[in-house]
């Protein structure tokens, strides 16, 4: 039996309050980001009905798609996937938060490429925390010199880090990894980056344990909007 948008909104909402509880954490803390990947924007406007303003998307073209089609409604857009260097001007123009840039070459070109009647665009740089070979995702050694060019960078605005550990159902290396995480954030923060203040992490399977080490974005898409077809 699936549950409405509306009421899974409603059930991630009490598990975020109850967490906060739970973990020590305010819950207004943590900010719940919808991931309306491969889901149209029908679905977009009966969550942002139900009260959800903040959406997260992967795919350049059926984002920038669902933008257009949403732009008279308050809405905050987070790019959270792959970045191409082909893209980047499109998310510079349409987005007000990226949380997936991993490289120099992708946060001068947004820099360059973001628009100068628009505010800062936050930037918030993927650590590859689990430190896998395949996976998106700056390494902890080299992130330090990132983070400090992003923030030399005029139209940039370095908010935070993102992870997407390496898949697992068990809690403890769930906490491990987004430990790590909070860990280099402190770090940066201790560096003076003062604004590099957010931790985007949390998907459908592992949010307890990421609000339990810090979250402030936790990122979900099929727990609001059920299960996504193959692409
Ligand atoms: C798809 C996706 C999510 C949401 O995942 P769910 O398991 O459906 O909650 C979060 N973050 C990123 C980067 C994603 O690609």
């Amino acid at each position: 039996m699936s549950l409405s948008i509306p009421e899974n909104l409603e059930k991630v909402r009490q598990l975020i309050s109850l967490y906060g509880e739970k973990y020590g954490r305010s819950d207004k803390a943590v900010q719940l980001i919808a991931v309306s990947k491969t889901h149209g924007a029908d679905k977009v406007k009966i969550a942002y009905q139900a009260g959800q303003t903040h959406f997260g998307e992967n795919y350049l073209q059926e984002a920038l798609e669902k933008i257009d089609a949403l732009k008279d409604l308050p809405l905050h857009w987070h790019f959270i996937g792959p970045i191409q260097s082909n893209k980047t001007r499109a998310i510079a123009e349409s987005f007000q938060w990226v949380h997936s840039v991993d490289r120099l070459k992708i946060a001068q070109r947004l820099n360059d490429q973001r628009p100068s009647s628009l505010p800062g665009l936050n930037i918030m740089l993927q650590v590859n925390i689990s430190n896998e070979d395949s996976k998106a995702g700056v390494s902890v050694n080299e992130l330090e010199a990132l983070a400090n060019t992003v923030e030399s960078l005029p139209n940039l605005v370095l908010s935070g880090l993102m992870a997407i550990p390496a898949a697992s159902n068990d809690k403890t290396i769930q906490r491990d990894n987004f430990r790590r995480l909070r860990e280099a954030r402190d770090n940066l923060l201790a560096q003076g980056l003062d604004q590099c203040q957010h931790l985007s992490m949390g998907m459908s399977n592992d949010f307890e344990a990421a609000i339990a080490e810090g979250a402030t974005m936790i990122r979900i898409g099929t727990d609001i909007f059920g299960p996504r077809e193959a692409r």
